[in-house]
């Protein structure tokens, strides 16, 4: 709660204390509640909801603690989550594979080499391609070990970042591995240089897809908009209207979601 209270503050330049005002609400109330010790009720977050232009439902539910997720199944191909400590929280990097093959492609890298290989799903043994989303280091720490490791030439990382052994990709690029389509989106705004991708099937036609999402979109939050909100924003809309309802999320950090669950719950999307 805290931490969307504070994105949404940022978002629209607003105060605290002109925000207290605004919604009447005491400041230490509001106080409380950007240091995650929220007290507030539904009838004060649907208040600072209009004021702050958030998806009301989505606010208050995060607010009882009782954020909805959906039950995530039906994707033609192997999903496994890489879920990394990463100070207090978790940041994730995703394989994906047909199933029961023993490779896979790779999108992001973790916060070094050691820590991704910890996490690593025992099933696979090689890797044909890293695709990262944004260069940041819990996302991308160990980039050119990993690409070493598994005899990568090279990753794809987005447009406007220039690692050492990256190779970038922007809008619309698609690429084929196997029977599987990887589609790039470039969605700056949290950073400049940020990729989303869209992972399907040739067949079945009308499979589940997954969206690598990075750091555009959370289960109940969005990334910092460090670059640009509006940006942010916009590409967040732009993204998620392009994606069928049942396309699973999978974000940078916290659990799986999907696209149907954000575009109704979160409550960066009124
Ligand atoms: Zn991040």
């Amino acid at each position: 709660m805290g931490d969307v209270l504070e994105k949404a503050m940022r978002q629209e330049g607003r105060f605290v204390d002109e925000i207290a005002q605004a919604v009447d609400i005491p400041l230490s109330r509001l106080r409380d509640a950007l240091d995650y010790r929220s007290e507030l009720t539904c009838a004060e977050l649907g208040r600072l909801a209009r004021v702050l232009q958030l998806n009301e439902v989505g606010l208050c539910a995060l607010g009882e603690n009782s954020y909805p997720l959906p039950i995530c199944s039906g994707l033609p191909f192997v999903l496994h989550a890489l879920r990394m400590r990463h100070g207090v929280g978790v940041v994730n990097a995703y394989v994906i594979s047909a199933v029961g093959a023993e490779r896979g492609i790779l999108f992001d890298t973790g916060p070094n080499l050691a820590a991704l290989l910890e996490n690593w799903p025992p099933t696979i043994k090689g890797i044909d391609s890293v695709f990262l989303t944004h260069i940041e280091g819990e996302h991308t720490g160990g980039l050119c070990d990993v690409v070493d490791y598994f005899g990568i030439k090279s990753a794809f990382v987005p447009h406007g970042c220039h690692p050492p052994c990256g190779e970038a990709i922007g809008d619309a690029v698609e690429i084929k591995w196997a029977n599987i389509k990887v589609q790039a989106f470039s969605t700056p705004g949290h950073a400049s240089a940020h990729n989303c991708y869209r992972i399907s099937v040739a067949n079945p036609t009308g499979a589940t897809a997954l969206l690598i999402a990075g750091d555009l979109i959370f289960a109940g939050s969005v990334g910092g908009s460090y670059f640009s909100s509006q940006l942010h924003r916009k590409n967040l809309r732009r993204i998620l209207n392009l994606c069928a309802a049942d396309t699973i999320l999978a974000p940078g950090h916290g659990p799986l979601t999907s696209v149907g669950n954000e575009l109704r719950y979160n409550p960066f999307l009124p």
